[in-house]
Parts: structure tokens; C-alpha cells; sequence
């Protein structure tokens, strides 16, 4: 049906567009790319070491670094040029160095938990009381005040569990084809609700400190359905049953002598301290958490780069990115090794088929994108424009196009226009040889909240591919699940392999890829 409607579209194309404007594409080239990409595939090997091996991969962590310097040493084992790290200043690191909660009164149980990012340590092994304790007001703190000490905080309610029903793997079909064809408008914004005089969260984490709380428990978010990113609205379950999502934690700026440890638990266990507390039953665990913080004067944010060098149009650059870094709580294998081990296969597929670009096909592993795509952005302002006053730099002018590669394991099914639409008859024309391989949809829509942002806000034609979120909404991104096992290699294949076929004809057309008009300078928010 798909296929059918392209079809249609492709022969309205060819009838509308003149003859000057059809792409020029080596098919010969592509052959090998193709077969190179999906009969000699390494992207699961690539998976591993970073997932498995490196994994997780925290932003200012020794395990971002070392993922880094393994993914240098393939380049250059590869022969790519210019392989090198580029430092920016990221801010104070941290790592988990052990976690155990048993829960032991009224019985032995182990919890299933994750401390959030930042967290600082109990100091060793703590046994204490847990309580309910909602402190949202001034009127909380002085409800609550001189009687929390040694105590470890639920500071939630229950969350239902539902039964899990429907699907939770989200493959592209008719139905979100057609969706992704559409622009939904914009919200409009709602009236912000009159709440009572709430405190901050420093507020209340203060008044933690100085009250000696132990730790506080939290069972994540209160919506057991994950939106899986503003891009989309397709929505799906959380799956509960051991898979958490930790979050809500402090950030790298908190001083942690001003915070108390706290920990994500999983829904299950966190309802049932609940549900025993409500019949006045004494609840105690046994905790012990010890993190490590690294210091920030380090330039420790890293961004990983290298290139294939061009040839007549060796000065234009065709940039592939995806950030290797993830968040502490698994391996990031979803999120985002499989973005990251794509684009170095897709350099690696080039190299070996031995094709000549005309222009330059770089490769940049971001870091820091899981706090504000902080890589990506310190590199746009490095190289290309700095989005607060639009003033260019010589490189805006000799990048064609950035393309992102994130959202997970699923093959790649389009691209997202990022409503630069003199692009689409140019994709047009390069998805067809690549339609078997399931690659037919262009949506019209900008989305967001990845690495391909920063260089869209100054004007640089950036695309994030459209990829079948298979369980990355539901299960992976972003909890204690996001492991290898999660990786479907016939996916990351295609996806590697499309990926270079787009770096490739990118780097091989006449022109520069169409830009949007120069964007005004960013308004301050
Ligand atoms: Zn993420």
C-alpha cells in the first residue's frame, strides 16, 4: 500500500521536475555499499564493545572516555583521516561505585532499584525506617520538621499498575506512515495552573539535609505511558515488572552536600512499602549507596571525529553524528550505541568498498546529549555559527547536510525533512534504490530533541533518519533495560547501510544540499 503510494508520487515527480534537477546517482557504488554493508556487516561487533564492554557511557564518566579511545583506534585501524577528540567543558562527572537495598522488615526482599545521576553516597551500609512524606509546601516543612531524621523518604504516592495490553513494539506500518506524513500544528500553550506556594526542589532537598533524611525513594514517573520523545505521538506502555526509568535526580551543577541520596525502585516494590506503611506496619531496608564524582575543571566533555577525505570538493563536508554517550543506569546499548556503531560502520563500509567522495564524509560521536545536546552544540559554535548572535564562520558555508542518527535499534524507514522541503525531491530520488531495504518515507515535520538540533537552529540542512522505534519506547531508552539483547542485528544492519548510502550521494551530488533561510537570532528563553 506503502510502496503503492510512493510509486504514484514518484511518477508525479518525474513529470513535475525537470530533467536538470534529477539526481545523478552510482548506482555501481551503491551495489558495493549494499552488499559491503549487508553481507560483511561488523555493526553487532561494534555494538558490543560499546554497550557491553564500555557501557554505560555517563558524560564526564572513565566510561564515555575509554568508549572514545576504542572508537579511535578502529578509525584508525580502518585508515579514516583525521581522527582525533575534540574537548569542551561538560562540568562535574559521577559514576555508581556500588548499590544494594533489601528491604527487611516485614521481610527479606531484594529491591530492584537504580540511585539517579548525581545521587551522593549513604556513607556505607545504612539500615533505617521508611516513611511517607509529602513535602511539597511550607506548611509540609513544618508539619514534618524534627522528625525525619535517620529516616529513608517515600516521597510519592502509589502508582497503578496496569495489566500490560497491546503492543509494545512499535513497527512502522500504514498507520504511522500516514502519521508521519502529517504536520500536526502546535498546541496551543496551556494557562499555567494556580498551585498552592510550592518550594523548589534545592527548597525541599535543603530542608532534607538539614533534617538528616537518609535517602529518598522514588518509583519514576507518574505516567506509565512514555511519549517517546515530542517527535511522535505514538504512544506505549511502560512495561513495569523490573524495567525502570530513573530520573528526577540531581544534576551535575547541585553541590552534593546540599542533596540526599536517592534511588528510582521499581514501581512493584515502591507500591508495596506503600501499601504495608498505609496498615501502620513498620517498613526498614537496608541500604547502601557509594557514588564518585570527577572534577569539573577537566575539559571533559569529548567529541570523537574522523573522516574519509574528498576529492574535487574535499573542502565540503557531509557530516554523519549520533552521541556515544549515555545515561549511567544500563549499557545505552538503544540509546544510543546502536546510532553510534551505525555512522562507524558506515564509515568503515566506505572505506573498504574503497569509493573516492567528492566532498569530505565526516563522522562526530557526540557526548553530553543526554544533558542538553551540549556536544553537538559546543561543536556548531567551534565550527560553523554561534546560534546567540547568527555570526557565521567561514565552515557554515562548506557543510551540505548533517545527518542524525539516534531513537534506537530499528531500521531506518525515512528521514525526517525538518520542513526544509526543497529536500525532499533530492531524498526522493535516493530512497528509491534503497526501497527494498523498507527506506520509502519522508515526513515533512521538524523533530527534536536530539543532535541534529543545534545545527538546524543556524541554518545547516540537519535530518534526523526516521528509524522503527521497536521497543526503545517502551522498554529501553532510558531505564535499567537497555542492554544488547534489546539490538535486532537485521535492523542495525540496514540501518548502517543506508546510512552510508545517504553519507555517499550526499557527498557525491554537484550541489550543496538546499538550505532553509538563515534563521533569526535565538531569542532568549
Ligand atoms: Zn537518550
Amino acid at each position: 500500500m506503502r510502496r503503492k503510494f510512493l510509486g504514484a508520487a514518484l511518477v508525479a515527480l518525474a513529470i513535475a521536475v525537470p530533467a536538470a534537477q534529477s539526481e545523478k546517482l552510482d548506482y555501481a557504488a551503491l551495489g558495493r555499499i549494499r552488499d559491503e554493508g549487508l553481507s560483511r556487516s561488523q555493526v553487532m561487533d561494534h555494538i558490543s564493545w560499546l554497550a557491553d564492554v564500555y557501557g554505560p557511557r555517563l558524560t564526564g564518566s572513565p566510561g564515555l572516555t575509554q568508549a572514545s579511545e576504542w572508537a579511535m583506534k578502529k578509525f584508525t585501524e580502518w585508515g579514516l583521516a583525521n581522527v582525533h577528540q575534540e574537548r569542551w567543558k561538560f562540568g562535574k562527572g559521577w559514576s555508581l561505585v556500588r548499590f544494594s537495598a533489601h528491604l527487611v522488615e516485614p521481610q527479606i526482599q531484594p529491591i530492584i532499584g537504580y540511585p539517579n545521576t548525581w545521587s551522593p553516597g549513604t556513607g556505607g551500609v545504612v539500615t533505617a525506617e521508611v516513611v511517607r512524606a509529602d513535602i511539597s509546601t511550607e506548611a509540609d516543612v513544618a508539619k514534618y520538621r524534627g522528625t525525619l531524621k535517620g529516616k529513608i523518604l517515600l516521597m510519592q504516592p502509589a502508582r497503578r499498575v496496569r495489566m500490560l495490553e497491546g503492543p509494545i513494539i512499535l513497527r512502522m506500518g500504514e498507520k504511522e506512515f500516514a502519521e508521519a506524513d502529517t504536520t500536526p500544528v502546535p498546541a496551543a500553550p496551556a494557562a499555567a495552573a494556580a498551585r498552592p506556594a510550592a518550594l523548589t526542589r534545592a527548597d525541599i532537598q535543603k530542608f532534607l539535609v538539614s533534617e538528616g533524611v537518609v535517602a529518598t525513594f522514588d518509583r519514576g514517573t507518574d505516567s506509565d505511558m512514555a511519549a517517546g520523545g515530542s517527535d511522535l505521538t505514538w504512544q506505549q506502555q511502560h512495561p513495569d515488572g523490573g524495567t525502570i526509568f530513573p530520573s528526577g535526580g540531581p544534576t551535575r551543577t547541585e553541590d552534593s552536600a546540599a542533596v540526599v541520596p536517592s534511588v528510582t525502585l521499581a514501581v512493584e516494590h515502591y507500591n508495596r512499602m506503600v501499601r504495608v506503611l498505609e496498615k501502620k506496619v513498620p517498613v526498614r531496608v537496608e541500604l547502601n549507596i557509594e557514588t564518585m564524582f570527577y572534577p569539573e575543571a577537566d575539559m571533559n566533555g569529548v567529541n570523537t571525529v574522523a573522516e574519509i577525505p574528498g576529492s574535487d570538493l574535499a573542502s565540503e563536508v557531509v557530516l554523519l553524528g549520533a552521541h556515544l554517550d549515555s545515561h549511567p543506569y544500563s549499557t545505552g546499548a538503544t540509546d544510543n550505541a546502536t546510532g553510534s556503531a551505525a555512522i562507524m560502520e558506515a564509515l568503515r563500509i566506505l572505506k573498504t568498498v574503497g569509493v573516492k567522495p567528492r566532498r569530505t564524509i565526516r563522522l562526530a560521536l557526540w557526548s553530553g546529549e543526554e544533558q542538553g545536546l551540549l556536544g553537538a552544540r559546543a561543536y556548531v559554535k567551534e565550527h560553523f555559527a554561534d546560534p546567540d548572535t547568527m555570526q557565521l564562520k567561514p565552515d557554515h558555508s562548506k557543510i551540505s547536510a548533517y545527518f542524525n542518527s539516534d531513537n534506537g535499534t530499528g531500521r531506518i524507514r525515512g528521514v525526517w525533512l525538518q520542513s526544509n522541503l526543497a529536500a525532499r525531491p533530492i531524498f526522493q530520488q535516493w530512497i528509491a534504490p534503497l526501497a527494498d531495504l523498507g527506506v520509502t518515507a519522508l515526513g515533512p515535520r521538524s523533530v527534536v530533541s536530539t543532535d541534529h538540533v543545534p545545527f538546524d537552529e543556524v541554518g545547516i540542512p540537519a535530518f534526523q533518519f526516521m528509524v522503527d522505534r521497536l521497543e526503545y519506547n517502551a522498554r529501553t531508552h532510558h531505564s535499567n533495560m537497555d542492554f544488547v539483547d534489546r539490538v535486532q542485528r537485521d535492523d542495525l544492519i540496514q540501518q548502517a547501510t543506508v546510512s552510508a548510502a545517504f553519507a555517499f550521494m550526499a557527498a557525491q551530488r554537484d550541489e550543496k544540499l538546499p538550505r532553509k533561510a538563515k534563521p533569526e537570532v535565538r531569542v532568549a528563553q
